[in-house]
């Protein structure tokens, strides 16, 4: 018998909930709502006027350590894009099947496991947000505060190909640089220009040497722009550029270089300013990271996979406060953010029966 209430999952993955689309995403916050308000949740409600509301269920409170549960409801496909719910033996497709409705409905329904097993449920909570696709700008603040509630945080991320949780993802960084110049004609006045392109194809040079491969630091300028045309020296130009790292002293040595950078022309008479910065920051192995692993491998007498990922999710948002975080309980599943998305009917169960042992040893003290 499955685990998994397909009639439910259904229906989450078929309203569109592009992050764009408010209403649709608010919709699916809605169903969840009624499913969480038959566990006894509270609901705090976090409203927003452009974006999906953010939802913060909330359970009763005794002594002892909290657990968050955390994922998001929308999805990267706009409207009529990619909105149908198809299953065969092995997979079940839809927009949002892995990454990551399917992952909420494992929670959900694990919590209606140990809910049908206690009749309550204490020191567990489920926040739900709205805008993870585009980066968690609005809801990153609101995580941030709240991290500091809880002693674990579980995300319901996609688990890896062997059923794997996720102990450590990259932080990431965008960057962006505006170099002026002075404009002049290439053939009059050649020495009056101040050439901002020639400025930024040093700056380039310098930034990507930041990268180092064996520590898994990467510096990607994606992005130029500069120029008037080939009769005119350029008088402004403008990159694009991508950090990712895996420790907070990589971060802080690429941080202070790339200040370095900035701040030397080497064009006499260019001027380059720097915004934007971290938006996620990395997700480190920690001690208490690992004890939480230790801890579910000899209650529940298994060896959990772990592996890192490049990729950033709000699991990243909650390690950085300094919790036990631990990601990838979702199912495990392939073709995320491509019309190909699909989650294996065999992990859902698999994550189910096990975060419902989790749950259960949580509750009974003894995580
Ligand atoms: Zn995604």
């Amino acid at each position: 018998m499955l685990n998994v209430n397909l009639n439910e999952l259904k229906t989450i993955i078929e309203i569109n909930s592009w992050t764009k689309n408010k209403q649709g995403v608010d919709k699916v916050g809605e169903l969840f709502a009624s499913w969480m308000q038959a566990l006894d949740y509270t609901l705090e409600k976090h409203t927003r006027e452009h974006i999906g509301n953010h939802l913060h269920f909330k359970s009763p409170k005794k002594e002892g350590k909290k657990l968050l549960l955390l994922g998001h409801i929308d999805t990267v496909f706009p409207p009529d894009s990619f909105e149908k719910f198809t299953e065969d033996e092995t997979w079940i497709y839809g927009p949002g099947v892995c990454d990551m409705k399917g992952g909420n409905h494992v929670a959900l329904q694990s919590l209606r496991n140990v809910y049908k097993k206690y009749s309550q449920i204490h020191n567990i909570d489920f926040l739900l947000v709205s805008d993870e696709e585009t980066g968690s700008d609005d809801s990153k603040y609101l995580s941030a505060a709240i991290a500091k509630e809880y002693d674990y945080c579980m995300v319901f991320e996609a688990a890896g190909v062997n059923e794997e949780i996720v102990v450590g993802r990259k932080g990431v960084g965008t960057f962006f640089v505006d170099i002026e110049g002075k404009a002049a004609h290439a053939g009059n006045h050649y020495s009056d220009g101040a050439d901002a392109n020639l400025e930024a194809a040093h700056k380039i040079v310098e930034l990507i040497a930041l990268t180092n491969l064996d520590k898994q630091t990467t510096v990607n300028v994606g992005k130029i722009k500069g120029g008037i045309g080939a009769n005119t020296i350029s008088p402004q130009a403008h990159l694009i550029f991508e950090l990712r790292y895996t420790t907070t002293d990589e971060r802080d040595r690429v941080l202070e270089a790339i200040d370095k950078i900035i701040a030397h022309s080497h064009v006499k008479g260019t001027v380059s300013t720097l915004s934007g910065g971290i938006q996620r920051d990395v997700m480190q192995p920690s001690p208490e990271q690992m004890a939480f692993v230790d801890k579910i491998n000899t209650l529940c007498n298994i060896t959990l996979p772990t592996e890192k990922r490049g990729g950033v999710s709000d699991a990243n948002v909650i390690s950085a406060q300094g919790v036990a975080t631990l990601d990838g309980w979702g199912p495990f599943g392939d073709g995320d953010h491509t019309i190909d998305e699909r989650a294996s009917k065999k992990s859902f169960e698999d994550r189910i029966t096990l975060v419902t042992q989790i749950f259960e040893h949580f509750l009974e003290g003894r995580i």
